[in-house]
């Protein structure tokens, strides 16, 4: 087909092909890349053909779908350890009269659905900006909503910070549940006093933050809690269009020794159906059956739902974006060109923003705002460094301190940074043995100092390019 195409005889387009690197057949496939390069050595260009409409959307863009219909918020539970995460939204599954009604229990899928007079919300049931952050530094943003959990005896908590630092980095709005309201020495405004010094001003407080008391165990306020989330979901006219071919993300994947591979998809925009072939980073599969967070058999799940599949080639990780293709040749040839761009890319250098090549990124307006974790052995330092390092912003590049705290630096704290594409900056710590290892693999800059000063002149250095290279 090529060589009628380029009008050369079948055996020079052959050994041209020998040439690149290909040994093909007469009815060889050659991919798009080969083909372009074959056309070069002949002054051809070539142009990749589009895809028939809906078979394959390469960029699995997870926009709003303003031509759409409303869709259910997708919602997770984030805060301290302890301050009743799980509790919370064990309560708010037994809120679900359907399940109940059947007599059926939830099952553990990932996520699972509440009905709060009429609507329909969606939990995400791993709680905790650790496996919310890992999500987004894959490139998932699934969550529309935050319910941060506050132990009311407890107030404002390290993990409470870090969680309100990755709601804000990710730009997902929060709902505050001050939690534990039956306890002996619960101190809802104590709460709201915390939550201002960290930005957060309650709506009873003149701010814009809505704060709920509630409590898991005798069940108060969690009415109001729903129905808060569904008020602040309705505001955000989230949508998408359920006529489309499904995409959307991987919330949780394991191998079932009957069963093969099972995967928990959260349907974002389209209409996911069984039969449907689709394609998920390096694996791809034709769904033969689907299952509701009930249990239940299911023909298809609409945007905003979970629905755990059978059918997948092998495990995907979650965070993972799968994409319906039309059909499983094609989800295939997809799942392979995804491998073989993992295994190019780990030849090309990343993009990830580092101090030495901080400069020319400025210039070539890749960065304008330069994000930088803070760890340090004291509060008061972590402190002084954020008011001293913003202040270094200038007007081509803002300077900001997505998340500062007393500690060594972590898992999270690398994970937070390679979904923000920051830079981390230790005081006095260092990184723990698996952050380290974690870094080096994600290619997260970590820089640590013992003085303030040198941390300084080191960032204004590599904002004007004059950073001595690192031997
Ligand atoms: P998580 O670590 O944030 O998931 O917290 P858990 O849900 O495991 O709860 C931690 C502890 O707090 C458990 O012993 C719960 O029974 C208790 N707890 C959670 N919610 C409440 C509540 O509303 N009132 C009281 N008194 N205890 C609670």
């Amino acid at each position: 087909e090529l060589s009628d195409k380029l009008k050369k005889p079948v055996t020079e387009v052959i050994r041209e092909l020998i040439f690149v690197g290909v040994m093909a057949g007469i009815n060889q496939e050659i991919d798009f890349e080969t083909a372009e390069k074959l056309c070069k050595k002949f002054d051809v260009q070539a142009i990749e053909k589009e895809e028939e409409e809906g078979a394959v959307e390469e960029d699995t863009d997870l926009e709003e779908d303003i031509n759409g219909v409303k869709r259910s918020p997708i919602i997770t539970v984030m805060g301290h350890v302890d301050h009743g995460k799980t509790s919370l939204l064990d309560a708010i599954k037994q809120t679900d009269v359907t399940s109940t009604e059947a007599g059926g229990i939830t099952q553990h899928i990932g996520a699972y659905t509440v009905k709060v007079n009429n609507e329909t919300l969606t939990f995400l049931d791993t709680p905790g900006h650790e496996a919310f952050t890992a999500m987004r530094a894959r490139g998932a943003k699934i969550t529309d909503i935050v319910i941060l959990v506050v132990a009311a005896d407890d107030g404002i908590m390290p993990q409470t910070v870090e969680a309100i630092n990755h709601c804000k980095a990710a730009e997902v709005p929060m709902i505050i549940a001050i939690n534990k309201m039956d306890k002996v020495g619960a101190n809802p405004d104590r709460v709201k006093q915390e939550l201002t010094e960290h930005g957060l001003v309650a709506e009873d407080w003149g701010g814009d933050v809505i704060c709920v008391p509630v409590s898991a165990h005798t069940r108060e306020g969690l009415e109001q809690l729903l129905e808060m989330v569904v008020l602040s979901s309705e505001m955000m006219e989230l949508k998408a269009d359920p006529d489309r071919n499904a995409k959307g993300t991987v919330v949780e994947a394991r191998l079932d020794k009957g069963r093969g591979p099972v995967a928990t998809l959260l349907v974002q925009n389209g209409t996911l159906k069984v039969g449907d072939s689709i394609y998920v980073g390096t694996t791809y599969g034709r769904i033969r059956a689907m299952f509701n967070d009930k249990g239940e058999k299911i023909k298809e799940a609409g945007p905003s739902m979970p629905a755990e599949i059978l059918g997948l080639s092998d495990v995907p990780s979650s965070g993972e974006r799968f994409v319906v293709a039309k059909d499983e040749k094609t989800a295939r040839a997809r799942a392979d060109k995804k491998a073989e761009s993992i295994r190019q890319e780990k030849f090309q250098k990343s993009h990830k923003v580092s101090l030495e090549d901080l400069y020319s990124q400025i210039q070539e307006g890749k960065v304008k705002e330069l994000d930088l974790i803070v760890k340090a052995d004291v509060q008061g330092s972590v402190e002084a460094i954020i008011q001293s390092l913003e202040k270094l912003s200038t007007n081509t590049v803002k300077v900001r301190v997505i998340h500062g705290a007393v500690g060594a630096i972590s898992e999270t704290d690398i994970t937070l940074a390679s979904a923000s594409n920051a830079l981390i900056i230790g005081f006095n710590v260092r990184p723990t043995v698996n952050a380290s290892a974690m870094a080096e693999k994600e290619e997260v800059e970590i820089k640590t100092y013992r003085i303030i000063y040198d941390a300084l002149e080191d960032i204004k250095s590599a904002m004007v390019g004059l950073l001595d290279p690192e031997y």
